[in-house]
C-alpha cells in the first residue's frame, strides 16, 4: 500500500523536532533576512542618538496597540524594556524627590524630570565687559539678553540623598525647602 502524504510526513516531524529559537540563535534565513539586518543597523548608525530616541519616543503615540505589543516583545528580547519597567507602570507609590521637592510617581521620571533653576546672576566678577554675568550657584557664565542654554540641573528624581550633590546654591536640603514642616506641625 502507497502511504499517503500525511503518514510520510509523521516520521519527518519526529526526526526533526521544531525549535524555537531565541534571540541569541537566531540564524539568518535567507538573503533578504540578512538584508533586513543591514537595512537596521545602517539607520541605527547613521542617526543621532538624542534624534533616534526623540523620533522613536514621538511615534509610540502614532501606534496600534497590537504594534506596540509586538514592539515592546522585541524590545524585551534586545533589553531595553526590563520586567521591571512592567513593574513601574504599575507602581502607585508617591514620592519625593530630595533634590527638586517635588513630588512624584516613579513612571513619570525620566532623564529630564527634575530641574532646578539657576539662581540669580551677578555682574562677573572677573569681567571688566559690562553684561558679563556669572551664575554664583554654579559658576555657569553669560551674557545680559543671551538665552540661558540650560537649568542648573537636569536629571532624574531621586529618594536617595546621597544621588543629590548639596554643595551647589540652588539646590536645597528638605529641611531648607521646609517640606515636611507641615505633618511635622499636623
Ligand atoms: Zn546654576
Ligand atoms: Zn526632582
Ligand atoms: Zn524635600
Amino acid at each position: 500500500m502507497t502511504p499517503t502524504p500525511l503518514a510520510r510526513a509523521a516520521p519527518l516531524a519526529q526526526i526533526a523536532p521544531q525549535v524555537i529559537p531565541t534571540i541569541s540563535q537566531t540564524p539568518s534565513f535567507s538573503v533578504a533576512a540578512s538584508e533586513e539586518k543591514m537595512v537596521l543597523k545602517y539607520a541605527l548608525n547613521n542617526m543621532a542618538t538624542e534624534d533616534l530616541h526623540k523620533q522613536f519616543l514621538n511615534s509610540v503615540d502614532k501606534l496600534l496597540p497590537e504594534q506596540v505589543e509586538e514592539l515592546n516583545r522585541v524590545m524585551e528580547m534586545t533589553g531595553i524594556v526590563l520586567a521591571s519597567s512592567r513593574k513601574i507602570v504599575k507602581d502607585d507609590t508617591v514620592r519625593h524627590c530630595l533634590r527638586c521637592h517635588y513630588t512624584y510617581f516613579e513612571r513619570n521620571n525620566g532623564r529630564r524630570a527634575c530641574n532646578i533653576p539657576h539662581q540669580h546672576p551677578i555682574q562677573d566678577p572677573h569681567s571688566a565687559e559690562v553684561g558679563r554675568i556669572l551664575y554664583p550657584c554654579c559658576g555657569y557664565r553669560s551674557h545680559v539678553g543671551y538665552k540661558v542654554v540650560h537649568e542648573c540641573f537636569t536629571g532624574r528624581h531621586t529618594t536617595l540623598g546621597g544621588n543629590v550633590n548639596y554643595g551647589t546654591r540652588s539646590v536645597r536640603t528638605c529641611e531648607q525647602a521646609r517640606c515636611f514642616q507641615n505633618m511635622r506641625q499636623a
